[in-house]
């Protein structure tokens, strides 16, 4: 019988000897801009997912355990994740304040990060991520694009300061790990993933129910809007490419709320022979088209977006486009099927 060996949870990171150096550095550095710091805010990327909400909480919870009081600000997101831990302190608006430390949790770059006019203003700045197109905004950043979930990120960082994981953390930094690999099943998950889920169950985590509650839960006018999706959807490059979109109209017939248009571009994922899935919803502003690409493998959709100005990951990115959906499409489209030449 194969035995199997007793896991090192302290060694999430990595083992590259000079990688270590690095990184024991920047976290040293983190850490000495946190014990420093008196006035601390937290920021995250417009229309927050559940990675970046579970990483602004959970950032927020192991400061609080330290003894350091921090603001997040997040004006809008899905009242779905209302229930989390700490949720009840986010903040929808901040006055007009400066901060000694501003650190960003899941966020690539500027232009994406809710309160950037605040993070800019801060006298330091720290930039946790896990986008592959990070462009290093911070004046401290840690980035690791392997990592499937910023949470993840955050998981190792927290262990390396000691910080203990308790129920409460364990639930948002599993909120951002479940929602970000869609639950486990994400290319990009790494054995550490299950690792620190396991170690949560034998905690005590209701694993099971907070996958319910961040996955399997949603609202009513989310599956309207999905309805209209699936009818629009067109197939293109004999069935390789899905595209379809919702309208600012279609979300005030629907009574959409802030974070109804999740999962909706997961929905072209899972048709046979789509390799690449298009979903574009018109802003508020509707000038713009923002645009959200999946792919299921070899297309790296990040690129493509990247042509528009915006990134993200290999199979998982977005940008904004302005026009009509006509328009739109017509752009995105024309850039994707060169991907596939
Ligand atoms: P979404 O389609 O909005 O769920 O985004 C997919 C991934 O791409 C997420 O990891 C986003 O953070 C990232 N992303 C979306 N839009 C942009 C953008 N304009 N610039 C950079 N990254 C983006
Ligand atoms: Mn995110
Ligand atoms: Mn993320």
């Amino acid at each position: 019988m194969k035995i199997i060996k007793p896991i090192d949870l302290n060694k999430f990171l990595k083992n590259n000897k000079e990688k270590d150096v690095e990184e024991n550095k920047t976290l040293t550095d983190i850490s000495e801009k946190i014990k420093e710091a008196q006035n601390i805010a937290i920021f995250t990327h417009e229309s927050p997912d559940g990675d970046a909400i579970g990483s602004t909480l959970s950032v927020y919870l192991a400061l609080k355990q330290i003894g350091k009081e921090a603001k997040m600000y997040i004006p809008e997101y899905s009242r779905l994740f209302n229930f989390l831990p700490g949720a009840s302190e986010i903040k929808n608006k901040l006055d007009d304040e400066e901060f000694d430390l501003a650190i960003s949790v899941d966020c690539a770059n500027l232009k994406r990060l809710v309160g950037k006019e605040y993070f800019e203003n801060a006298k330091e700045t720290i930039v946790i991520d896990h986008h592959e197109s990070n462009d290093m905004y911070g004046d401290i950043n840690y980035v690791d694009s392997a990592a499937p979930a910023c949470a993840q990120i955050l998981v190792s960082i927290l262990q390396y300061y000691n910080v203990e994981i308790t129920q409460e953390l364990g639930t948002t930094l599993l909120t951002g790990i479940i929602t970000d690999t869609g639950g486990f099943k994400h290319q990009g998950i790494t054995p550490e993933t299950f690792e620190f889920a396991a170690e949560l169950l034998r905690k005590g985590v209701d694993v099971s129910t907070l996958y319910s509650k961040v996955l399997e839960t949603r609202t009513r006018a989310n599956f309207e809007l999905s309805k209209r999706v699936s009818e629009r959807m067109e197939f293109l490059e004999d069935g390789k490419i899905a595209f379809t979109y919702i309208t600012k109209q279609d979300e005030i017939e629907t009574n959409a709320e802030p974070g109804d248009h999740e999962g909706l571009v997961e929905i072209a994922r899972s048709i046979e022979g789509v390799e690449v899935s298009v979903f574009i919803r018109q802003r508020d502003d509707e000038e713009y088209y923002k645009v959200s690409m999946r792919s299921k493998n070899n297309i790296n959709v990040s690129d493509i977006c990247y042509l528009f100005g915006g990134g993200g990951h290999i199979r998982a990115a977005g940008c904004l486009i302005k026009g009509d959906v006509e328009k739109v499409k017509e752009k995105i489209i024309k850039e994707t099927k060169k991907a596939f030449q």
